[in-house]
């Protein structure tokens, strides 16, 4: 399987096919400004130092300080932190927020290491990049495996080294230390606005059937909001596996039964299915909110969902997209769908900066205004253009790059 970065680049290649760029900028975007590679020692809870190896690529600030999450995962390295800090790039500008793309993350199962030792890795990941980060420089924040409470010790630290007291170095921090009301569930609540937007023009049913691959931040919270609204979601993964229930799942019953138990599995009334076969269960549509490839070469032939709304980053491979596009099924892209827990990491930062605290309502009014007027104008760029939903999102967020850049 290709790299997420070479997927990136491939998609890169199609945009700037079906749009009208100049080949210099296009080479521009191909390459970071910089890529950083660090290692943090961490003193053990058995008084032993164990090495691990972090990264910040800060890809591109055209259009503001680089902005992204950090991921902390045993499969991470430079190659996927490159894809991501790409695609947050295009995302950041997609969504028309003054903010650059960038990524971070360290090779590490956090679920492996206790409380303390969780602290001093990521305060120690802080402590090597300070001088590269900065509320007007680069502004991480969550992404898979890292929560409030890291961003609070990354905020804390940050302050202990540089004197800067506005908090905004960091966002998604929780909301007792400067973090924004809806942070948490925006990315999730952001794909419902997403979806409402596109749903007449996919042609699907009022009530969905949904599945959801993923149980994190995004994917969890998305089986709330979706059953929520009244959609049926019939299947629900986490990384050991998952559970279907064509009659559809409790949400509310599922979480508690995963708080008590710490699996999906066993939940009365669902069989318990593997992340692969939850991929291609019948359903409207397919929630993709895990990690990168999933939707790939092998499986894509085999997807029944009517739509698929990528959730997680880079969920599908160039190659399914192509399946999946012969196919007439229509991808509703990443760096759109999950755009909403960056807007909302933005609305943290302005606030960090001018010192104001807004309520959830503010926070979500100013959120569904701008992801309606975002849908609303890659589905016309669609149109104009006859191009994927993908293509379109590329191509607005590239003009906006291309234009600042001149
Ligand atoms: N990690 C999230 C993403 O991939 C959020 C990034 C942010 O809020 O800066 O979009």
């Amino acid at each position: 399987m290709k790299n997420p970065f070479d997927n990136a680049m491939s998609q890169l290649d199609q945009a700037a096919r079906a749009g009208n760029f100049g080949h210099a900028f296009i080479s521009r975007m191909k390459v970071p400004d910089r890529d950083i590679r660090i290692s943090i020692p961490v003193e053990m809870d058995d008084g032993s130092i164990k090495i691990f190896e972090g990264y910040r690529v800060e890809y591109n600030n055209t259009l503001g300080p680089y902005k992204g999450g950090i991921r902390y995962h045993p499969d991470t390295d430079i190659n996927e932190i490159k894809a991501l800090a790409f695609w947050m790039t295009l995302k950041c500008a997609a969504a028309g927020i003054p903010m650059g793309g960038g990524k971070g993350g360290v090779t590490v199962d956090p679920k492996n290491l206790s409380k303390g030792e969780l602290e001093r890795l990521s305060r120690g990941w802080v402590r090597r990049l300070a001088d590269v980060l900065g509320p007007r420089k680069d502004v991480p924040a969550p992404d898979v495996n890292t929560t409030p409470e890291i961003m609070a010790w990354i905020a804390d630290e940050f302050e202990k080294i540089t004197g800067d007291k506005t908090k905004a170095v960091i966002t998604g921090k929780p909301i007792d230390k400067g973090g924004s009301e809806g942070r948490n569930t925006s990315t999730a609540q952001g794909a419902f606005y997403v979806f409402e937007k596109f749903k007449k023009e996919l042609g699907l049913p009022e009530k969905c059937a949904v599945a959801i691959q993923g149980f994190g931040n995004a994917g969890s919270f998305a089986g709330v909001v979706f059953s929520r609204a009244g959609h049926k979601v019939v299947a629900i993964s986490d990384s050991k596996g998952g559970v279907y229930n064509p009659l559809g799942l409790d949400m509310d019953k599922l979480l508690e039964h995963k708080k008590s138990t710490g699996t999906l599995s066993g939940f009365s009334g669902a069989k318990n299915i593997s992340n692969m076969e939850l991929l291609e269960i019948e359903c409207d549509l397919l929630i993709p909110a895990a990690l990168e490839n999933q939707i790939n070469e092998t499986n894509a032939e085999k997807i029944k969902a009517k739509v698929v709304l990528e959730l997680a980053n880079g969920p599908t491979t160039p190659e399914a997209d192509e399946i999946l596009f012969k196919r007439d099924v229509p991808i509703v892209p990443d760096i759109l769908v999950n755009s909403g827990g960056v807007i909302v990491s933005y609305f943290e930062w302005e606030q960090n900066l001018k010192k104001e605290h807004w309520s959830e309502k503010e926070v979500f009014d100013k959120l569904k205004k701008m992801l309606e007027e975002n849908s609303e104008k890659i589905l016309k760029k669609s149109k104009e253009l006859k191009t994927t939903f993908r293509m379109s999102t590329f191509i607005v967020a590239l003009e906006r790059i291309e234009e600042k850049m001149i």
